[in-house]
């Protein structure tokens, strides 16, 4: 299976040229450093390029101050990974080894040379791309996850770091290091956390105050003008952004959960084109996401829009969830659907805590080797299903109807009735969950039989009854009667994207019409941009 970015131990590395060097030269400033002293701290906003010329630099753990085991650097390469393209802070620690002449490129001064001489792009992003996949895999990197075992919050935090590619490592709650950690940040033993490094505790543990100390939580001002602002980070809004940002449009994505949307939520996406053994839908959209960066849009995650107005000077205002607001001349809705929230009693409490919306290797975790139900008869819960019967000891899928063969692609179906670890169970319905903190268990109607039963488990995933997310759009367009968007011929436009509010376009699953799939959505996403081009030539 095709994956986010090269494999640093296999790959083979592509120099900067002398040409490249040059380039850099006129633009940057060389430095001397001396043993011990660091070219970068972790935590600290990347402000250059450090390229090594002479000496030796290393990546330093920012927890213990100590060397990474395979960290070197030598003359000819560069530090840095992928935070550099996303301008966030550092996630490690750059240190020099022996007396070192670095070349130091103002961050800025290098985007621009990057998008001016691709080559060099190419060889920096790949570096960059592959160091942050293995980063990912030794959860190296500074960020530090205490008690996701029994904790709601500290979950969300793994599920949303997970998500978005940022390399992290847990503890479990009673464990011995997360007594030390604990001991050193002068916290209390035996409560959850997270830390950034040695001991910056993230308090409150949120996504966004996590974001926040990886530099990735940008600050919006309504009179920072975008060209367009995407709503909506799931394969059509990073598609659009991608497009946006090579036409030269000022793009902004906003993103409230994970970029990859739906997709990122799907290990393996086996219909689009160009991938034959399949890619996990968050690489997928990952890889559209450092493409756009490279062409200089921006992105802010995790950010929700929860209100849209236009004022008389035409300018779209996009109201986000703290109060902030950000402004452009045209917007795309790519907001995408949503599982449904389902009536049974205490669900908030549970949610995140048993109940999910998503089956990603997060959650897998959370329910090795236990019983699992899934509920839903499309190929989403099919996928949810086959995915964690790798790792579950059984999955229940329960469905309403009497059968799959309607909803479900022929080959998932084949594959689930094939799997020893899997039942369907049709004409069934959950009436109640039942657990304080945590599920225990669900108690299940059977229409064939009228009785209840209670399955014990510690996961249930909801995957019935997606809703288009349009409630932000504060009613400036036409919905249809589900609530997706009306575009094109249905409200009068030319265009097959536009709504009824002109400047206001949408793209993908939100779309009123679309086919709901990821190669439609990447389509629609990319295709908008020269509506978006053509609105806001005609209105600057
Ligand atoms: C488990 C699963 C497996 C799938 N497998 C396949 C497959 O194999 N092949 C295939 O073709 N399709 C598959 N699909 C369908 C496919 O993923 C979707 O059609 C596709 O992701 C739609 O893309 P989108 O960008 O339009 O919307 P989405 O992917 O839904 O993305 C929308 C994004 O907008 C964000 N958002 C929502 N509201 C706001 C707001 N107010 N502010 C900011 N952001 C917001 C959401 O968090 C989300 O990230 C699968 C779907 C699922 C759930």
């Amino acid at each position: 299976m095709e994956q986010f970015a090269a494999d640093l131990a296999t790959m083979v590395r592509t120099p900067l040229t002398e040409a490249h060097v040059a380039a850099m030269r006129r633009v940057g400033k060389e430095v001397t450093l001396q043993p011990g002293e660091l070219i970068q701290e972790a935590g600290a906003p990347i402000t250059m390029f450090p390229y090594l010329l002479e000496g030796e630099l290393e990546a330093v753990d920012p927890r213990t101050n100590a060397r990474y085991s395979t960290s070197s650097l030598g003359p000819g390469q560069f530090f840095g990974e992928l935070n550099f393209l996303s301008g966030g802070n550092a996630l490690m620690s750059g240190r020099a080894v022996v007396e070192s002449r670095v070349l130091c490129v103002p961050r800025e001064a290098m985007l621009r040379l990057m998008s001016e001489i691709p080559e060099m792009s190419d060889i920096v992003i790949t570096v960059m791309a592959a160091r942050r996949r293995r980063i990912m895999s030794t959860q190296e990197g500074g960020l530090t996850l205490i008690g996701g075992d029994v904790d709601r919050d500290v979950r969300r935090i793994a599920s949303f770091a997970s998500r978005n590619r940022i390399p992290y490592s847990e503890l479990d709650l009673h464990s011995d290091e997360a007594a030390v950690v604990a001991e050193r940040c002068g916290l209390q033993q035996g409560a959850p956390f997270v830390v950034f490094g040695a001991d910056q505790v993230i308090d409150p543990p949120t996504p966004r105050a996590v974001a926040r100390v990886l530099g990735q939580d940008i600050s919006l001002h309504t009179e920072d003008v975008f060209d367009v602002i995407v709503v909506g980070g799931g394969p059509a809004g990073v598609a659009a952004g991608v497009y946006a940002g090579a036409e030269g449009l000022r793009a902004l994505v906003l993103e409230d959960v994970a970029i990859g949307g739906q997709a990122g939520t799907s290990s393996r996406i086996e219909n689009y084109m160009g991938f034959p053994t399949g890619i996990p839908g968050g690489d997928l959209v990952g890889r559209g996401e450092i493409q756009a960066m490279k062409f200089g849009t921006r992105f802010a995650t995790p950010r929700r829009a929860t209100g849209l107005r236009q004022c008389t000077d035409k300018l779209f205002h996009v109201m986000l969830e703290d109060g902030q607001e950000a402004s452009a001349r045209a917007i795309v809705a790519a907001t995408g659907v949503q599982y449904r929230r389902l009536p049974w009693e205490g669900i908030e409490r549970l949610e995140g805590a048993g109940v999910y919306y998503a089956a990603t290797e997060v959650e897998a975790r959370y329910c090795r080797d236990s019983e699992v139900a899934v509920i839903g008869g499309g190929n989403s819960a099919g996928q949810a299903a086959m995915f964690l019967a790798r790792t579950a000891r059984h999955v229940h899928v329960l469905v309403r109807g009497p059968g799959l063969a309607a909803s479900m692609s022929d080959y998932l179906l084949s594959r689930l009735e094939a799997h020893p670890r899997i039942t369907i169970h049709t004409r069934t319905q959950v009436v109640s969950l039942h657990g304080r903190d945590m599920l225990d268990s669900i108690t299940i109607r059977d229409a064939h039989s009228g009785q209840d039963w209670t399955l014990r488990t510690n996961a249930l995933f909801v995957m019935v009854g997606a809703a288009p997310n349009t409630t932000w759009l504060s009613g400036l367009v036409e919905l249809d009667e589900q609530g997706f968007v009306k575009t094109g011929t249905s409200v009068s436009q030319p265009s097959g994207y536009a709504t009824s509010c002109p400047g206001i376009f949408a793209v993908g699953d939100v779309r009123a019409g679309s086919v709901k799939r990821v190669a439609s959505a990447v389509g629609e996403g990319s295709v908008v941009i020269s509506d978006v081009w053509a609105h806001v030539n005609a209105s600057s």
